[in-house]
């Protein structure tokens, strides 16, 4: 992309171009809302020269057919350049969300993880020979790209799950189209143009800038797109799924969650247990302004330590330093949009008419040094004495709100039963210093990932993804890998003969 041409965010066959119709779309700096660039806003006919390009480089191309070490050896060197290029992106992903520099540069960091994960694994993977019970027959079973992917992502991390998906889609031989968020596209046009730099031939990664709807709706319906994977809310993950059974495609999608956290006494029975569990409270809520879809945003604590809990947590949670997420000391950003800050506001009023406590939070915070007065700031916030038939309890809030539920003292069963009440399933935690209760507990969790006295840590060699309405499919792990690819069986008959079924 030329520098001086930065609406030239539209990746197709090898080539930076402007939207098919000449659309562009400021992107805002989320701490004072002023203009960090403008792109291209892409529209339909963008995402059908997309699709025509990727399907033309998946038939006639040579990625399917490159021998697996060598798309491993790509991938490999896609993550030397995310290396290389660290600090910039980091930057870069800062700017776009608002997220703290050292949490772009963990980001990073993990993306440069999957692509080694996933050159690494997908060495190792072969077909197997299947016993046919016969010495005549040859059975294999092969695993094949399933063809051209689409790939709609999040604000929220944008670089990171991209990479779940474009990691996974290469080492596999598929082509792709990926659609990024709207509000926070930058980081994706710089990966494509790393995946150029190290060698990607030409139409097997396109990428188009625009809005969900027209650009990821085309893409969910296309009748040449082999695959949609999905990562973001419960509504559009619907639309796509509607949109994409018309012509049975293959669908993954990641979702929201509404993730417990849920701390027994025991955990806080000795000053260390109650310290890390309140740090890991505040962790599990507030990281990222509580813009994470695992976020523990429902803290569901025995009824005995909720006072003496709740009373720490927000004591530390006001100490939290907001500000832009470059600046130096700063530990939180802002939201990532007007729109996320309303809606915040808008939960926290609901609550609190609800008959929630306010423990602390729920303001914007004054402005600062580090905190322009335009940006999209909002204190961590925490309600205490909330049920499970409040919205803010039962609805994804995506911000740094974070609800106090509480369960009679020693009862398992009342704490297992709140925190698998809710339509979603993504993530959840528990905090407990007797292993056998934590791990009995964990197997009764409704939820795709389970930590047990920790919070938020992931790893690229285990899967990723929803129970319930947080999802269909795993990201990460060799699930995420075969989420791309086709599965064959080739039945060989090495002595064949006329079954004569008929006998005429
Ligand atoms: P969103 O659903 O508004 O948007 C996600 C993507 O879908 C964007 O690229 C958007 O343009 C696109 N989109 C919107 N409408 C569409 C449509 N009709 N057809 C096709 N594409 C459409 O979500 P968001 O606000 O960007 O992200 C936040 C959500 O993402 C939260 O719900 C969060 O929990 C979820 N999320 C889930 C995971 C996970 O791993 N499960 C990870 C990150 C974020």
């Amino acid at each position: 992309m030329a520098d001086n041409a930065i609406t030239e965010t539209i990746h197709i066959d090898g080539e930076w171009r402007t939207a098919a119709a000449g659309g562009t779309r400021d992107i805002l700096d989320p701490a004072d809302a002023t203009v960090l660039a403008v792109v291209a806003e892409g529209g339909a006919a963008d995402a059908d020269a997309a699709v025509a390009a990727a399907r033309r480089a998946f038939d006639t191309g040579p990625w399917p057919r490159t021998p697996v070490a060598e798309r491993a050896a790509l991938l490999r060197r896609v993550a030397e350049l995310l290396q290389r290029d660290r600090e910039e992106i980091a930057l870069l992903e800062s700017r776009d969300t608002g997220k703290t520099l050292e949490e772009g540069r963990v980001d990073v960091d993990d993306v440069t993880a999957a692509f080694r994960y996933f050159a690494d694994l997908v060495t190792g993977t072969t077909g197997r020979v299947v016993d046919a019970g016969s010495p005549d027959v040859h059975s294999v079973v092969v695993h094949e790209p399933v063809g051209v992917c689409a790939m709609i992502t999040p604000w929220n991390y944008p670089l990171l799950q991209a990479s779940w998906k474009v990691a996974p889609a290469l080492a596999a031989g598929n082509t792709f189209v990926i659609k990024p968020s709207e509000i926070t596209p930058m980081s994706t046009v710089r990966l494509l143009g790393l995946l150029a730099e190290a060698g990607l031939p030409a139409g097997v990664a396109n990428l188009v800038t625009g809005a969900g709807d027209p650009v990821g709706a085309r893409l969910s319906e296309h009748p040449d797109v082999d695959l949609v994977s999905f990562t973001g809310g419960l509504l559009s993950g619907v639309k796509v799924a509607q949109a994409a059974a018309v012509t049975v495609k293959k669908v993954a999608l990641e979702l929201g969650g509404k993730n417990p956290n849920v701390v027994f006494a025991d955990a806080c029975a000795t000053e260390e247990g109650f310290d890390l569990a309140v740090d890991q409270a505040l962790n599990a809520a507030f990281i990222h302004s509580g813009q994470v879809c695992s976020a523990g945003a429902r803290l569901i604590v025995e009824e005995s330590v909720r006072e003496r809990f709740v009373t720490e947590l927000a004591d530390r949670a006001r100490r939290i330093r907001l500000g832009r997420g470059t600046e130096k000391g700063v530990e939180c950003g802002p939201l990532v949009s007007a729109e996320q800050l309303a809606k915040v506001e808008a939960y926290v009023a609901s609550a609190l008419a609800e008959g929630a406590v306010l423990r602390c939070g729920g303001e914007r915070p004054e402005p600062s040094a580090v905190r322009p007065a335009g940006g999209w700031f909002y204190s961590p916030t925490v309600l205490d004495r909330c049920h499970r038939d409040m919205r803010v309890v039962r609805e994804e809030t995506f911000g740094p709100l974070l609800t106090v539920e509480t369960f009679p003292d020693g009862d398992e069963d009342a704490a297992v039963a709140l925190a698998n009440d809710t339509e979603y399933g993504l993530a959840g935690g528990v905090f407990s210093a007797d292993t056998a209760r934590a791990r009995r507990v964990a197997s009764r969790l409704r939820h795709g990932t389970v930590w047990i006295n920790d919070y938020h840590p992931y790893l690229p060699q285990a899967e990723w993804g929803g129970f319930g309405r947080s999802g269909t499919g795993r990201e990460l792990g060799p699930h995420g890998l075969a989420e791309y690819q086709e599965t064959k069986h080739v039945y060989e008959n090495l002595r064949p003969e006329p079954v004569r079924w008929f006998a005429g």
